[in-house]
C-alpha cells in the first residue's frame, strides 16, 4: 500500500469509528502526518496506532486525535491553546480549523522541530512558547478552547482561569493507567464537566524540562 492510500484507508476507518464531521476528517487528511514522526516509523504512519516522538514522548493514535478534536467543539472564529506541543501534529489539525492556535510544550527540542513543521507547512497561525503548560499562557488569555494533550492528574487551575465564557476545555485527566478525557465547558464562573473517553497519554509534568 502507498503512502496516500494508507492515508485514505485511516480516513474510512475513523469514519467507521464515528468520527463523522467532515472538517476534522478533511484536517486529517490534509495534514501529512509523516512530516511529523521520525523517519523510522515511516511504514506505519498511517496506523491507527500511537508514534514515539524522542524524549520519552508520543504521539497519539489517530482515534483519539479525532475524538479530542471533534469534542473541542472548535469554531473558524476560535482562539485555542494547546498544551503539549510535542511533534506538532495536533497544533497543525487544529490549526486547519481555526483562526489562531497558541501550543506549549516544556522540552525546546521538541519545540524547536515542531517549529520546523510549521514553517515548512505554511502553518503561519500557530504560534509556539516554551514553557510550562502548568500556567497557561495569560498574555494570550482569554481562549476560547483550550485541548491539553499530556495528562495532569487533576485540571490545572490557571487553565480554567484561562477559559472564557462559554469556552470549552478537553483534556485526558487522572493518573497513570486510568486517564479518561474529559470535556469542561465554562458558562459563567461554574463549570460543567463531562467523562468522554478512557486513555492512555504521557503524564503533564511540572515545570520547563531540563534535558534539551
Ligand atoms: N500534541 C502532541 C502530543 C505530544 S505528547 C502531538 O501532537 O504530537 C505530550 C506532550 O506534552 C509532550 O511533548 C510533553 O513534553 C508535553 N508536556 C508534558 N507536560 C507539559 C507541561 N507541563 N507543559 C508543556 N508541555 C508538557
Amino acid at each position: 500500500m502507498s503512502i496516500e492510500e494508507a492515508r485514505i484507508a485511516l480516513i474510512m476507518t475513523l469514519r467507521r469509528e464515528g468520527i463523522t464531521d467532515t472538517r476534522i476528517l478533511s484536517a486529517l487528511e490534509r495534514v501529512p502526518r509523516e512530516a511529523f514522526i521520525p523517519d523510522a516509523f515511516r511504514e506505519r504512519v498511517y496506523e491507527n496506532i500511537a508514534l514515539p516522538i524522542g524524549q520519552g514522548q508520543t504521539i497519539s493514535q489517530p482515534y483519539v486525535i479525532a475524538f479530542m478534536t471533534a469534542a473541542l467543539e472548535i469554531g473558524e472564529r476560535s482562539k485555542v491553546l494547546e498544551i503539549g506541543t510535542g511533534s506538532g501534529y495536533q497544533a497543525a489539525i487544529l490549526a486547519q480549523l481555526c483562526r489562531r492556535v497558541y501550543t506549549v510544550e516544556r522540552y525546546r527540542s521538541l519545540l524547536r522541530e515542531a517549529e520546523g513543521r510549521f514553517q515548512a507547512l505554511g502553518l503561519h497561525n500557530v504560534t509556539t512558547r516554551h514553557g510550562d503548560g502548568y500556567a497557561g499562557w495569560p498574555e494570550q488569555a482569554p481562549f476560547e478552547r483550550i485541548m491539553v494533550t499530556a495528562a495532569p492528574e487533576r485540571v490545572p487551575e490557571a487553565l480554567l482561569a484561562q477559559l472564557g465564557d462559554h469556552g470549552v476545555l478537553v483534556a485526558p485527566i487522572g493518573p497513570h493507567g486510568r486517564q479518561e478525557v474529559v470535556r469542561i465547558r465554562r458558562v459563567d464562573d461554574e463549570f460543567v464537566q463531562e467523562t468522554l473517553l478512557p486513555v492512555r497519554f504521557v503524564p503533564m509534568v511540572e515545570g520547563i524540562a531540563k534535558a534539551e
